[in-house]
């Protein structure tokens, strides 16, 4: 069985049409290698029982017996959906989220919840209520976040794919930190329908995997209309692995953001396996251009602005009334709002809230929230008018690899800062793919990212599949406590 640990989801399907494997007897192998190592990787927030798994009918879907993890924001009915949030410890989900339907339609089944940020608030999973996720490649490190516990356990090959989501890059950054592939798609392309909101205007479903073939057949499961969400653009189902032919695109032509890659800070190790990228997509006959995109430097301060004012509204419903935790020794009901935010929120959300009903505030509200839309606004108008040029933008996705625990701990800003190379997707509600690139002399992961044009999906992932073919980095796995 231990061939299945890091075997691509084509390869999984194939043995199970071959029938050297159930998919029983599969789901039951990745539970019992989360139970072996999930007790230090601490991935998970819950396994289901292999007796309780809901096996789809279709063995025909794309991801027909394929099992995947989801981050614990995305509703799964009857099942718990805490969001990393003691006030939403024992909330059971009512409904199935519409990539939880999808996923079962093309044949696929959810093996547990992923440990997350809470509320998706983070970038290294610490804000979690419940546990630390550590990063496969060394323990001493975090995975990212917010979508930690979903990345760790796709790179540590615990399950073959997670779903995480992403507001300001919570799947392409831990993908980055962990080795392993993550999307971003544009925004609408995904149905958020049953999905926990964070920053409305930026919120999407990301995709974790170990290659990029395997994402594009996820998406293809996922992505696509859904009338249950009125964001969702009208775009057919299609499958977007049929061009994957490891060469790039017609005449394609990457631009190397310059300005991205001369950030003071940069770890020297990470630049110079970017730039080894860079000429490797050279050498597979992309045109390369070098463009600097002056608003990119706003990105982490209007994505802090518009993604905390969103936060604030969005976690107003979170009073004890209608969902999960109630302080229960309260004499009026003010105080039962008060008492039960302040006892069921952490730290890092409390935080985001009151800095968001800051920017919304009567004579704040221009100066903060207001102008940042008016940057947002011109940070897509910049970035698309630069994609007219060429057919992806190249950009890092994090400035250093995998840091320690508590790293930034007398320093939040430092953490704000990860976001800061992929923010820009978010605000500008485009897509990116985010593509391992090497190791560092530590052996710690480093990646890129690959932006494009509004549902340039397909291209991304054609040109990202052509370097990872091209490259060693996918076929390198951690070694497991
Ligand atoms: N690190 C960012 C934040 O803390 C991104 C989170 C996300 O994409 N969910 O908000």
């Amino acid at each position: 069985m231990n061939e299945f640990a890091f075997a691509s989801i084509k390869t999984i399907k194939d043995a199970l049409n071959a029938g050297k494997v159930s998919v029983k007897e599969l789901a039951s192998y990745y539970l019992q290698r989360f139970e072996k190592h999930d007790g230090q990787l601490g991935s998970a927030l819950e396994t289901f029982n292999l007796d309780s798994l809901s096996f789809p009918k279709s063995t025909s879907g794309p991801l027909a017996g394929i099992p995947g993890i989801l981050k614990d924001n995305i509703c799964q009915n009857g099942r718990i959906t805490s969001c990393g949030s003691k006030i939403l410890e024992h909330y059971r989900a009512p409904y199935d989220a519409t990539v939880v339907t999808r996923l079962h339609e093309s044949g696929s089944f959810s093996l547990g919840r992923a440990n997350c940020d809470e509320f998706a608030m983070g970038s290294s999973t610490e804000t979690s209520a419940f546990k630390k996720t550590h990063n496969p490649w060394n323990y001493d490190r975090v995975p990212g976040g917010s979508s930690g516990g979903s990345v760790a356990a796709v790179a540590a090959g615990l399950v073959p794919f997670g779903l995480g989501t992403e507001t300001g890059g919570s799947v392409r950054q831990p993908a980055a930190l962990c080795g392993i592939v993550g999307l971003r798609p544009t925004y609408g392309l995904i149905s958020r329908y049953g999905i926990v909101a964070y920053g409305s205007s930026l919120d999407q479903v990301g995709i974790a995997t170990r290659t990029v073939h395997d994402n594009a057949l996820v998406l293809s499961a996922l992505a696509g209309h859904d009338p249950l969400d009125a964001t969702t653009l009208p775009v057919e189902r299609r499958d977007y692995t049929s061009g994957l032919n490891g060469k790039l695109p017609e005449g394609f032509t990457l631009a190397v953001v310059e300005n991205a890659l001369e950030v003071e800070g940069f770890d020297p190790e990470v630049y110079t396996l970017l730039n080894d990228a860079i000429k490797e997509f050279e050498r597979l006959g992309a045109r390369i251009k070098r463009i600097t995109l002056p608003m990119m430097e706003h990105s982490a301060a209007v994505y802090f602005m518009v993604s905390r004012a969103e936060a604030a509204s969005n976690l107003a419903r979170f009073d004890g009334v209608r969902y999960g935790y109630r302080s229960p020794s309260s004499q009026s009901l003010t105080d039962m709002y008060t008492n039960t935010r302040n006892e069921g929120f952490g730290l890092e959300v409390k935080s985001r809230i009151l800095i968001g009903n800051y920017v919304l505030s009567v004579g704040h509200a221009d100066a903060f929230y207001k102008s940042a839309k008016v940057v947002q606004g011109c940070m897509r108008d910049e970035f698309l008018g630069a994609l007219k040029e060429c057919n992806a933008l190249f950009m890092p996705t994090t400035a250093a690899p995998a840091f320690k625990f508590n790293a930034f701990g007398d320093n939040p800003i430092q953490m704000d800062l990860q976001d800061y190379f992929t923010a820009a997707a978010n605000l500008t509600g485009l897509p990116a793919l985010a593509i391992p690139c090497g190791f560092t002399r530590e052996k710690l992961p480093v990646g890129f990212q690959l932006m494009g044009r509004d549902l340039s999906e397909a291209a991304l992932f054609q040109a990202g599949y052509a370097y990872e073919q091209a490259t060693p980095w996918h076929t390198q796995h951690p070694v497991l406590k």
